[in-house]
């Protein structure tokens, strides 16, 4: 211990006795005594035998999709289209159920499986767990809209996940619509479609009237062709939990995604920390289900828990086996909350960069106006070097969201926010991830950092500091004087002579200072978390209840050597 504790010590690490390291210093410390460390995944995969499928098993298996687009552009339509008119003969009738994913079989007899969780939020869900389970994604964008910010993030994921893309351009029915407009504004994304000359698949559809969805399905078949996706049935089902829940009737019901293999009633089934013998199965009609093979979707009873969507299935013979896995799962998950894999942030660039396996700077960049964005987008770009490169995974404009956060996490990327901050959901879980989320309101800042850390040499200088944030839950009015916002301290402190900024909807609306703070009716100096004041920004009136009030000041950091 003494011997450790003192090579970190030289490596300027202070440590305790039972202090856990990250993988990274892990590695270096076990070094320094001439070992190599292994890392194994929390999931102890290795454990499960993995079947080395011979070339002559594998058989074609039908491509995964999932469709990903803007709100209101058709994702719901177009599915709910493609599973009406795709009922195989005779089994029309039955309710559909929503399971999750379904299969649909074409008129030329080809099957596609869907996952029916619109949204790139699923999507992007199940990849930060290590799921990559769809093939091809079909992007919907309403003809008769622009390409909003959806549509880019929906194309951002995709690309970020390396999965082939399908354009679905919608409503064309409309006497607004222009899919002329679409593709224009996907060619200056640098996506050329195949009507422009490119290589990128689309097709105008209406999914209302139906127009254009077998020609859409046909490309997506095409597509999947290119893939060459096989996979061996012949042996233990192995796939991807796509979502699971209690029933009160029948105890816990899971969707699954078979991907290899076959998967049958009686089976015992290993997924994530839950497990449990298959005592039916059944499709997204309610029909009974004997065997499932690849690429078939099917909801199974018989699990003794809700598995999350993203966990990995198994078929085990040995149900003894099966259980000893699953508590060991949930030990491990247990010891994981402690985290010893560090996401990549703007500090730890030069650490990285010291050892040696640092090459991609991945960015997100949300900003407040399209400008900011793509001065910055250019001026990043121009950092890359030959040792490092600067990708933008994402950028777009508006507030900072969950979906920005996962996609960071699924691609070990940092944030970038220009005059925007993280809304909803999205600053907890990039707390809980341990996402670097930067926010700028001068560009030459925010270049700078990013080159100082890329540098490896200076820790980037802190300039700002938010003291504290406060919402406004009521305005009064005074003539002569202007608004006053009656607010609720709802984090830090704010100070009488804090900078603020005024923050709608995670933009920044204004920049400035305070004209009063109040408690009641006396001036004060400070207003700390869980207090209400009354707050006057200087020469500005035009505020709205919700809107966020955020204090400031300046540190000055002096760049340390690290
Ligand atoms: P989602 O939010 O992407 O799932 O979009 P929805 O499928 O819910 O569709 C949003 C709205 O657009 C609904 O009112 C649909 O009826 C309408 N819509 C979807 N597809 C079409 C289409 O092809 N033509 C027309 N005219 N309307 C459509």
């Amino acid at each position: 211990v003494t011997q450790i504790i003192s090579a970190c010590m030289s490596l300027g690490m202070m440590v305790t006795m039972n202090q856990r390291l990250d993988a990274e210093t892990l590695s270096i410390v076990a070094e320094e005594f001439g070992y190599k460390v292994e890392f194994v995944t929390a999931d102890i995969e290795e454990s499960i035998e993995e079947v080395i499928d011979k070339e002559e098993d594998l058989v074609h298996r039908a491509p995964i999709v999932t469709v990903m687009g803007h709100v209101d552009h058709g994702k719901t339509s177009l599915l709910d289209y493609i599973r009406k008119e795709n009922v195989i003969a005779g089994e029309s009738g039955g309710i559909t159920q929503h399971i999750g994913a379904y299969g649909v079989q074409l008129d030329g007899g080809q099957k596609i499986a869907f996952l029916d969780t619109p949204g790139h939020e699923a999507f992007t869900a199940m990849r930060a767990r290590g799921a990559q389970v769809t093939d091809i994604a079909i992007i919907v964008a309403a003809a008769d809209d622009d390409i909003m910010p959806q549509t880019k993030e929906a194309i951002s994921h995709a690309q970020a996940a390396g999965v082939p893309i399908v354009f679905a351009i919608n409503k064309i029915d409309l006497p607004a619509a222009n899919p002329e407009k679409i593709k224009e504004g996907l060619a200056n994304m640098n996506l050329l479609v195949e009507d422009w000359g490119g290589k990128v698949q689309s097709h105008d559809i209406s999914a209302k009237k139906g127009t254009g969805v077998k020609e859409l399905l046909e490309k997506v078949l095409l597509e999947a062709e290119l893939l060459e996706l096989k996979a061996n049935p012949e042996k233990a089902a192995v796939g991807t939990v796509v979502e699971a829940f209690l029933d009160k009737g029948r105890g816990y019901v899971s969707t699954i995604l078979v991907q290899a293999g076959t998967l049958k009633v009686g089976d015992y089934v290993l997924a994530g920390k839950n497990s449990g013998k298959v005592k039916a199965m059944h499709d997204e009609r309610g029909n009974d289900v004997e065997a499932a093979g690849p690429s078939t979707p099917v909801s199974i009873l018989g699990l003794d828990g809700a598995p999350q969507a993203g966990d990995k299935f198994n078929v085990f013979e040995d149900e003894r086996e099966a259980k000893q896995i699953a508590s060991k799962r949930a030990q491990l998950q247990r010891e994981q909350s402690v985290r010893t894999q560090r996401h990549i942030t703007l500090d730890e660039i030069g650490r990285r960069i010291a050892l040696g396996d640092f090459q991609e700077l991945n960015i997100i960049l949300k900003g407040d106006v399209d400008g900011s964005v793509e001065a910055l987008t250019d001026s990043f770009q121009k950092l890359s070097t030959e040792e490092i490169q600067v990708n933008i995974l994402h950028k777009g404009v508006g507030a900072i969201t969950e979906s920005d956060v996962l996609l960071a996490s699924a691609s070990d990327a940092i944030i970038i926010g220009f005059n925007v901050r993280p809304v909803g959901n999205a600053r907890m879980i990039a707390d809980k991830e341990e996402i670097d989320i930067r926010s700028y309101s001068i560009i030459y800042d925010a270049i700078n950092d990013l080159k100082d850390a890329m540098e490896g040499m200076l820790s980037p200088e802190l300039k700002e500091e938010i003291t504290g944030t406060a919402e406004i839950r009521e305005m009064f009015k005074v003539s002569k004087v202007g608004t006053i916002a009656g607010c609720m301290v709802t984090n830090g402190k704010i100070l009488r002579s804090s900078g603020i900024r005024l923050i709608r909807d995670g933009v920044v609306v204004y920049t400035g200072e305070l004209a009063s703070l109040k408690r009641f009716k006396d001036d004060a100096k400070e207003v700390t978390k869980g207090y209400d004041c009354g707050m006057q920004i200087k020469n500005y009136n035009d505020i709205k209840e919700g809107d966020i009030i955020e204090a400031f000041h300046e540190v000055e950091v002096k760049k340390k050597l690290k």
